[in-house]
This record gives C-alpha cells, sequence and structure tokens, in this order.
C-alpha cells in the first residue's frame, strides 16, 4: 500500500519502486529504484582522473561526518546529515542495466571508477550484493575498473576479484583516515574499524592487488601531529599498501555545518581553530597549511617506503572519450526481497518527477 507521507519527499525519487526496512539494519530505509543508467560520464572540466563512474548507493550508512556527498542527498528533499547516513537509494537493477550499456558499440571500455562518491561497499552491500554483478559485467567487456572503499565487506568479493583481475586491470584502494579509535567511532560511526580496513589491505595485497590507501582527509589538529602521522604510516606499511595518497580536510558547503554541529559537540576547544581554517564559505585549509602538513607528510611516506602522493599533485586524465552515450534505456526490474515493505510506488517518473540530480565525482 502506497504511503507517501511516511517517506516524505520521496515522490521525487525517479524510478522509485519501493522502500524497505529490515531488522538487521535498524534505523535505516532502503529505497529501490530501477535505474535507467549505470555509467555516469564525468566532465571533462572535472579535475578528477577518470572519465566514467558508477555508485549503486546514493546516501552512505558509513556516516563520516566529513562526507563530501552530503549535500547531493538534498536534491532529494532529505537532509545531509542523518538522512543521509539512514535512507539510502539503492540502484536495484544496475547490474542489468550496465551490461546494456557496456554492449554498445559506442562503448570504449575507458577505465570506470567504482567508489567515487557513495561507498559501494558500505553495509547496504552486505544485503543487496549488486558489487559482484557490476564488476563481472565490467571484466566481461574488458573494461578496467579500479575501486575505493572504507568498507571491509570487499573481503567477500576478493576470490572473484582476483579471477576477473585475469581479465581486465583492476586497482583497488582503500581510504583510511583516521587511525586513533574512539576517534574513528565519532566521526566515521557506520566504519569498520581502521584495522579491519587495514587487514582488508593486507589480503587484497596477498591476493597479488597492489592497494593504495587514501590517508585522507587529515583532520587540522587531530589527525595531523607527527607522531599520529608517522604510526598510521607504520601501520599501513605494515598491512602491505603500496601507495598513500594523502590530503588535508575540505568542507565543502552541504557538509561544513554538519561538520561543525558536530566538532562543537565532540571539540569544543577546537572550534575558533576550524572557525579560522575554514571561514565562511571556504572550502579549502589555507594553503600555509596545506603546505605545512604536506612536507611533514611526504618525508614520513618516504622514510617507510611508500610511493605517496598529494590529493594536490596533479592527476592525469586519458584521452576524450569517444561518442558512448549510456543512460538512454529504459530501467528493468526491481528484484524481489524478503524484507518488510513500507512504500510502494510505481509510475512517479512522470509529472511529478523533477529531474535526478547529479552525480559529482569525487574522491574521499
Ligand atoms: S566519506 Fe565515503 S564512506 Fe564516508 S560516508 Fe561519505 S561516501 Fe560513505
Amino acid at each position: 500500500m502506497e504511503d507517501v507521507n511516511a517517506l516524505p519527499g520521496m515522490e521525487v525519487l525517479d524510478g522509485l519502486v519501493r522502500s524497505v526496512t529490515t531488522p538487521e539494519f535498524a534505523g535505516m530505509t532502503f529505497h529501490e529504484v530501477a535505474a535507467k543508467s549505470a555509467l555516469n560520464h564525468v566532465p571533462r572540466s572535472s579535475s578528477m582522473p577518470f572519465d566514467w563512474t558508477i555508485n549503486p548507493y546514493r546516501g552512505c550508512t558509513h556516516a563520516c561526518v566529513y562526507c563530501f556527498a552530503r549535500g547531493t542527498h538534498e536534491y532529494l528533499d532529505l537532509d545531509a546529515g542523518k538522512d543521509f547516513d539512514s535512507q539510502i537509494v539503492v540502484k536495484v537493477n544496475v547490474d542489468e542495466v550496465l551490461r546494456r550499456e557496456l554492449a554498445r558499440p559506442s562503448w570504449n571500455r575507458e577505465h570506470v571508477a567504482l567508489g567515487t562518491n557513495t561507498d559501494p561497499y558500505q553495509r547496504a552491500e552486505g544485503r543487496y550484493k549488486l558489487m559482484p554483478g557490476i564488476t563481472t559485467a565490467l571484466a566481461e567487456s574488458g573494461t578496467p575498473f579500479s575501486i575505493l572503499t572504507k568498507g571491509s565487506l570487499l573481503r567477500r568479493d576478493l576470490p572473484l576479484l582476483t579471477r576477473l583481475h585475469d581479465q581486465v586491470p583492476i586497482s583497488i584502494a582503500m581510504s583510511i583516515a583516521v587511525y586513533d579509535d574512539e576517534l574513528q567511532q565519532a566521526i566515521e560511526p557506520g566504519t569498520p574499524t581502521a584495522q579491519a580496513r587495514l587487514d582488508t589491505v593486507r589480503a587484497a595485497t596477498d591476493a597479488g592487488f597492489a592497494v593504495s590507501v587514501f590517508m585522507m582527509p587529515i583532520l587540522p589538529h587531530l589527525t595531523d601531529s607527527p607522531e599520529a602521522l608517522d604510526a598510521a604510516l607504520t601501520r599501513v606499511k605494515a598491512a602491505g599498501a603500496a601507495r598513500v595518497v594523502h590530503g588535508a580536510l575540505h568542507l565543502r558547503p552541504g557538509v561544513k555545518p554538519w561538520f561543525m554541529r558536530w566538532l562543537a559537540r565532540e571539540h569544543p576547544e577546537l572550534l575558533p581553530v576550524y572557525r579560522g581554517l575554514y571561514p565562511g564559505a571556504s572550502v579549502n585549509a589555507p594553503q600555509a597549511y596545506r603546505s605545512m602538513l604536506s612536507q611533514r607528510v611526504r618525508p614520513l611516506i618516504r622514510s617507510h617506503r611508500l610511493y605517496g602522493r598529494s590529493d594536490e599533485d596533479p592527476w592525469r586524465r586519458p584521452a576524450p572519450p569517444g561518442s558512448a552515450q549510456p543512460g538512454s534505456e529504459q530501467p528493468g526490474p526491481a528484484q524481489p526481497t524478503p524484507a518488510r515493505i513500507i512504500t510502494t510506488s510505481r509510475g512517479r517518473a512522470s509529472a511529478k518527477a523533477r529531474p535526478q540530480p547529479p552525480e559529482p565525482a569525487r574522491l574521499f
């Protein structure tokens, strides 16, 4: 039975099939949609080093307070705070749509990045198991791809990824920003511990992957001391990582109010410092801070015999894509689920539907 009042705003979600809750994911609602497209084209004006992304989920149960993607939830009439963490849009037909897009003669088998907007191995993936279908479709079409995640759930797919790695180049990156368990639980409450992620790095390394660790965002006055950075890099090296990407905290407009509210609650003594580093609408910490941080991190990375780069170093991007234009086909049917259905809706893509928001490429 349809109950639009149960989930205000969901009428704007194009292709919504149903919204469900399950006891295993208390406090979360999954909005299952029949997606029209799987591959997102990244504008050439973007600084990202890839042209194509796939994001099977919108919103992220990892719930990082600093998450860049929070603002995109506001396009759905949901808030960028609690709703981003708990109202998850799931593209249940993504592998089927992807296969159609990859089969087009115009598809040039360019690199596809997974995990650039929200995490493909967030907790919801344990229920929906979309990644095996996506990665298999990419490999079978001869399309190389990369995965960036905070999810130790990646280990589930390592046997599959190892087999697919024989068919196409695959790169794996694990995002581990916070190595202090107490701080990690406070600022990334839905993520696996740093150690669980380091164990995943070890498992992927042992499976034959050269794993990158994204040590970002580095948080001013919370994780940026030489001692903290050195201890983190010691653990990263011990886990077998091949390289490290580092960068200071960015605070985009959609996330800044949520982050500052968290800071006021957890570390009120740092509020004046952060207001000084990120005044008004400024997204980045001042150049002087970023340079200082870089000068602090780079020698440490070298001393641990890791290859490293800053997120501010220029990225190489491949040549412009050909004429592939995925995304124009009709959605397929959604998959059944045993969970309780709390909202059912079909055909909302009609008069009431708004254009769906962009899925901006970003890195953690
Ligand atoms: S930073 Fe990444 S893992 Fe954390 S909430 Fe955002 S998308 Fe999820």
